[in-house]
């Protein structure tokens, strides 16, 4: 194991938390903590344990806290370090106190993340299981939890690992062949067997891209906008939605902006009910900003919620509407079903080329079922629930998956070319270098520092 310092920080959310933990880790949390701990003596009591007590100031005697400590001895901990936490009741001035104490007493403040990366330097996690940490601080809905949770588990990790150990298996393959070749048509033979499993290793990574794309909808959610013209429903729509599915408000506690937003969970799907630019509400968007204008701000919305009036005939404006979104991710909600039917349903089918249409009478609360099943679908294919699949929720993880990709084609088309199987192995062991730095096992010191700056305080 590597040697530290002994680092300190206030491990929850700065505000008025009930609770606030003061969490030490290195060689001398123990000692340090039982420096200003009056209880029971801390440098030999069993592992894994927890003790009342009081916190003393060792200077002025003067008790500042009624306490728990929690003693944790390495290796069996988080940073496998030794590990202490002090448990207090909240109250900022005398947590600020407490932390001020360890450091006095030799701990030095934690740098953001800093548990973390010991963690991973130690050994304990890999870098995309420190990765997770931190999307689990940030996961807003309990769907995001579980891809977090799951990564922290380690499945990507194991994922990644197999997919490396077949590549580095082939070119040790293609060694041998061309080492000791048994057949005349070794040559054929050997890009035969790089092709097939370039392959697969290549369907592999498309497909854990694909859910990447499922993974970061669940951690941002769909961004929604609900546009129509004035007095069809969407305010109505927006009501039912809210009223069926609880509107979660979620605060995100331990980052530097404590974002506060709108989310409804619609059967697992976080719906992020968008109000920037004004459009939530748009009955008179185009009016107001113009059509191209309209048609930027609408782009940066995930999902369309088109509302039309069943009980109306289609106006120019509504055919404006379908005109600005169609090519976007587009639900059509035909409302007010409980009214004489007005609405041209050929010209509205025509119109949403193949988007699906649902009706409803929010008045009459029928309906809304129906749009929740086309939400889930629109996003999951129907298989949120298949839960078995471990998501990758990185930008960083994305963004070398496609540089994967990537070499991966360079060596099939090489292969392809008839190129010397040298060259075809460079694009090969390339791909196992790229996915071993998801992993961390290729990432440069730098990288890691950038990474683990991103955490919050006290992880
Ligand atoms: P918005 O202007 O598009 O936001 O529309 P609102 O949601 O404010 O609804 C306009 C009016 O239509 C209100 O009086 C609603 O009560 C009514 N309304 C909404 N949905 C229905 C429905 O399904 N059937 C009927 N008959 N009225 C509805
Ligand atoms: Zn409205």
């Amino acid at each position: 194991m590597l040697d530290f310092d002994t680092i300190a920080a206030i491990s929850t959310p700065l505000g008025e938390g009930a609770i606030a933990i003061v969490r030490l880790s290195g060689t001398e949390a123990v000692s340090i903590a039982n420096r200003l701990y009056d209880g029971r003596d801390l440098d030999v009591v069993d592992s894994h344990t927890m003790h009342y007590g009081r916190v003393i100031d060792p200077n002025t005697e003067e008790m500042i806290e009624e306490v728990m400590v929690s003693v944790m001895r390495a290796p069996k901990t988080f940073t496998r370090e030794d590990v202490v936490e002090i448990n207090c009741h909240g109250g900022l001035a005398s947590v600020n106190r407490l932390l001020e104490l360890t450091l006095e007493l030799g701990a030095r403040l934690a740098e953001p993340g800093e548990f973390t990366k010991r963690a991973f330097l130690n050994g304990r996690i890999d870098l995309s299981q420190a990765e997770a940490v931190m999307d689990l601080i940030r996961a807003k809905t309990d769907k995001a939890m579980n891809v977090a949770v799951k990564q922290l588990d380690g499945k990507l990790s194991k994922l990644i690992e197999r997919l490396r150990q077949d590549l580095i298996e082939t070119v040790a393959q293609v060694e041998v062949n061309i080492d000791y070749p048994e057949y005349d048509d070794v040559e054929d033979m050997t890009k035969e067997l790089m092709l097939s499993r370039t392959k697969s290793v290549y369907q592999e990574i498309e497909r854990l891209l694909e859910m990447a794309k499922q993974g970061k909808i669940l951690r941002e959610g769909i961004s929604t906008a609900i546009i129509g013209r004035p007095n069809v429903g969407k305010s109505s729509l927006m009501n039912a939605l809210v009223q069926e599915n609880k509107a979660i408000v979620t605060e995100i506690p331990g980052t530097t902006r404590d974002v506060i937003e709108e989310y409804v969970n619609v059967r697992g799907v976080p719906l992020r009910l968008v109000d920037t630019a004004g459009i939530r509400d748009t009955e008179d968007i185009v009016e107001k900003i113009g059509v191209e204008r309209s048609r930027q701000v609408l782009k940066e919305a995930d999902l369309i919620l088109l509302v039309l009036n069943h009980n109306e005939r289609l106006t120019d404006q509504d055919r404006q509407l379908f005109d600005l979104v169609s090519d976007l991710g587009l639900i059509v909600l035909i409302n007010k079903t409980d009214l004489d039917q007005q609405l041209d349903y050929d010209e509205v089918y025509q119109l949403s080329q193949g988007h699906p249409v649902i009706t409803t009478s929010l008045i009459e609360e029928a309906g809304i079922d129906h749009l929740e099943e086309a939400i889930a679908n629109t996003f999951f294919d129907g298989q949120i629930e298949a839960d078995d699949l471990s998501y990758v929720s990185n930008v960083r993880h994305i963004q070398l998956l496609k540089q994967a990709l990537g070499s991966l084609e360079d060596a099939t088309s090489a292969i392809h070319d008839d190129m010397p199987m040298d060259l075809i192995q460079i694009d090969v062991t390339r791909t196992w270098e790229l996915l071993g730095e998801i992993i961390g096992d290729t990432v440069e010191d730098s990288l890691i520092d950038q990474l683990f700056s991103q955490f919050c305080l006290g992880k």
